[in-house]
């Protein structure tokens, strides 16, 4: 099967940011052909863009999926975590809770142009599964952590769950497994240094973590370890090649040289982060060291909902805040972060997050009917600061259409809908439990 779209305003998201108009982009099965000015081959399918965007499908480095179930949960409540989620997550977090709440995730996910995601929950092997059904593309991170967590009762449960995902997932195309020590104070030393070790048996697993994220973990290290986080997970020998870490808010100049120096990579949490009025990460830096950064979502707990599209404008906006300047952060590196370079952080740059022959046909097309959408004088900063996602008209992943035209193909709408308000109904229940004391 060969698709040819043309007349699209082709945006390949290359290191030149090209904007490449009348353009079209040709896929042949589930890879990219050709891409670049004029109408391209004749296919089975040609679509004509009427000038839409057309771009990479967007890349998403760090979520909580399930956690969809939770949005807006206590939203005013000060303590929700400990009044309401964690004994909520206790009694309720299952492999069927973890299906639904990943389902909403993957419909809300292909609607907003949001076609690879990196995950970290419990019961993993599920969200891999329901990603791999909705045909999305994902880095599936199981947890480790010392809080009792749903799934595991000690760390080498843990590490069983994580090898039975690794296996489940070996050689497939778009699901990669991953090991995810949850941060520094949930695993500590021995722990982190367990998962370096395993993972450098298993190459083809991502590891991912929260670090660098609140001033109660800078606590924590100072105590513990008489340093800061960067230098315990240094000490654990987990800042490996490759390591996703999330947050990255306090980080001095000799630890972005760190992390830049042990090719780490970051997951920014802009929203999230300022919801939680924790800080803003000092992204211009680490990018300036040569640290790639992509731009992330957090779980819709934190951060309410996965749609990239939401995060652009603060991601511009706080980098700007910090430079006092219109300069830093310019609209065309935040459409970079989102694809490129957080294709680059999940380690996935070889296969996605740019339109060039034999990468996977990974793409969106982006109306521009929206009367908040014109003029368009720079289509960079037309998507960062006037773009939303329900632009998005059409979703492609590894040559398979996931949404046509705002039809979604691959998950049931009114069923993903109708499970999540049924586990709704029952955390709703168990709060109305604990309200009564
Ligand atoms: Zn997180």
């Amino acid at each position: 099967m060969t698709t040819t779209i043309r007349n699209a305003t082709v945006l390949p998201c290359t290191p030149e940011m090209p904007v490449i108009a009348g353009g079209h982009v040709s896929v042949d099965g589930a890879r990219i052909a050709s891409v670049g000015p004029g109408p391209g081959p004749e296919a089975d399918e040609v679509i004509d863009a009427d000038g839409d965007v057309v771009m990479p499908g967007m890349v998403n480095p760090h979520a909580h999926l399930p956690m969809t179930l939770f949005r807006g949960l206590g939203e005013d409540v000060d303590d929700r975590l400990f009044r309401y989620v964690l004994p909520l997550e206790r009694r309720f977090v299952t492999p069927a809770m973890v299906r639904i709440g990943t389902t909403l995730a993957a419909l809300e996910m292909i609607r907003g142009g949001v076609t690879c995601a990196a995950d970290m929950y419990y019961f993993e092997a599920e969200v891999g599964r329901v990603l791999d059904a909705a045909g999305l593309r994902g880095v599936v991170g199981q947890t480790l952590a010392d809080f009792d967590p749903p799934d595991h009762a000690s760390m080498d449960e843990g590490f069983a769950l994580t090898a039975a995902l690794a296996d489940e997932f070996a050689g497939h195309d778009r699901i990669v497994a991953s090991i995810a020590p949850h941060a520094p104070y949930s695993t500590d030393i021995p722990v982190m240094a367990r998962v370096a070790d395993w993972a450098a048996a298993r190459p083809e697993v991502r590891v991912q973590i929260h670090l660098a994220e609140m001033t109660s973990e800078m606590e924590w290290a100072d105590r513990t370890h008489g340093c800061r986080p960067v230098a315990v997970v240094d000490r654990a020998g987990l800042l490996i090649p490759g390591l996703i870490a999330a947050h990255c808010l306090y980080l001095s100049e000799a630890e972005i040289a760190r992390l830049a120096e042990a090719d780490v990579r970051v997951a920014h949490n802009a929203r999230s982060n300022a919801k939680a009025g924790r800080g803003i990460a000092p992204v211009a830096a680490l990018r300036a060291a040569g640290v790639p950064v992509g731009i992330a979502t957090d779980g819709p707990m934190s951060g309410n909902t996965l749609d990239l599209f939401a995060q652009f404008a603060p991601v511009s906006m706080f980098q700007k805040l910090l430079g006092r300047s219109r300069g830093p952060m310019p609209a065309v590196d935040v459409i970079a972060m989102a694809t490129r370079e957080g294709a680059e952080v999940l380690g996935l740059s070889d296969r996605i997050g740019t339109l060039e022959p034999d990468r996977s046909a990974d793409l969106i097309r982006i109306g521009l009917g929206a009367p908040r959408l014109h003029p368009v004088y720079d289509i960079y900063a037309t998507l960062v600061f006037a773009a939303m996602p329900d632009d998005v008209t059409d979703t492609m992943v590894a040559g398979r259409w996931l949404m046509r035209d705002r039809q979604v193909l691959s998950v049931e709408p009114k069923k993903a809908l109708r499970d999540a308000g049924q586990i709704a109904a029952s955390f709703r229940a168990e709060m109305a439990r604990i309200d009564a004391g």
